[in-house]
């Protein structure tokens, strides 16, 4: 990052021991670290401070996590990513749907947190330039975005519109955590908001056409419970 300003990361969090786990470690990492212990303080924070990116927890003594996303996706797109505890599919699944970019279940690995960091200040970064590259690449997948022509290991692979259109979708949000719900809205429409299954055909002729090995998928990501998310390089912690 030589060149780059110090990326400033607001961390709320009221478990001092999680504090302090997130402060040396991502210290050593090259951030810079804010910390609040509640919601009111978090929100403070960010309006006092306009972090790069939010480390927030989900349980806070005074609101939280979704309120606190609600109200800072008022104003801010800066991104969110959570930390919950395990189980509380439902409560994930409100926060994203609020505009959080990820979340993160406790206990959670240190390589893991800091390539979601990695991915959502990368996502930010290209959003903030207005910048969207005309020919995305994943591995063997390459996507020429203004001629619509997706290539696998440089052979052209015929997609309907439907799936270019989910494609597309999350070659949008890469990285990120998009719910059922999400996906739905944005690539059939609101009345289709419910109908999962659409989704899960959908995604599995991408994952047909698309990766090397359908059955184990490298890009194409199921989120348990929640939804998907679009794997580009880094974001998986196996992987540099
Ligand atoms: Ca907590």
């Amino acid at each position: 990052m030589t060149g780059e300003p110090t990326p400033l990361v607001l961390c709320v969090e009221d478990e001092p021991q999680i504090r302090r786990f997130l402060r040396i470690a991502l210290t050593n990492n090259g951030y810079s670290l804010i910390e609040a212990a509640s919601g009111e303080e978090g929100l403070a924070q960010v309006a006092a401070s306009h972090p790069h990116l939010v480390i927030l927890d989900l349980g806070l003594p005074d609101m939280d996590g979704l309120e606190v996303t609600r109200r800072l996706r008022e104003w801010t797109q800066t991104p969110i990513i959570i930390l919950s505890v395990r189980g509380h599919e439902r409560d994930k699944i409100a926060v994203l749907d609020a505009g959080a970019d990820d979340y993160l279940i406790k206990p959670f690995g240190m390589g893991e947190l800091l390539a979601r960091m990695r991915a959502a200040l990368r996502r930010s970064a290209a959003s903030t330039k207005d910048e969207v590259d005309s020919i995305f690449q994943m591995g063997n997948i390459r996507v020429d975005m203004p001629h619509r022509q997706v290539f696998v290991n440089d052979k052209a692979v015929h997609l309907t519109p439907i799936e270019y259109k989910l494609l597309g979708t999350l070659i949008k949000h890469a990285g990120k955590v998009l719910t059922h719900h999400q996906l739905l809205k944005e690539v059939w429409g609101d009345t289709y908001a419910d109908e999962s299954h659409y989704l899960r055909v959908y995604m599995s002729q991408l994952r047909r056409k698309l990766e090397e090995n359908p059955a184990r998928p490298q890009h194409f990501l199921t989120e348990a419970g929640v939804g998907y998310r679009l794997v580009v390089g880094d974001s998986s912690p196996e992987s540099q």
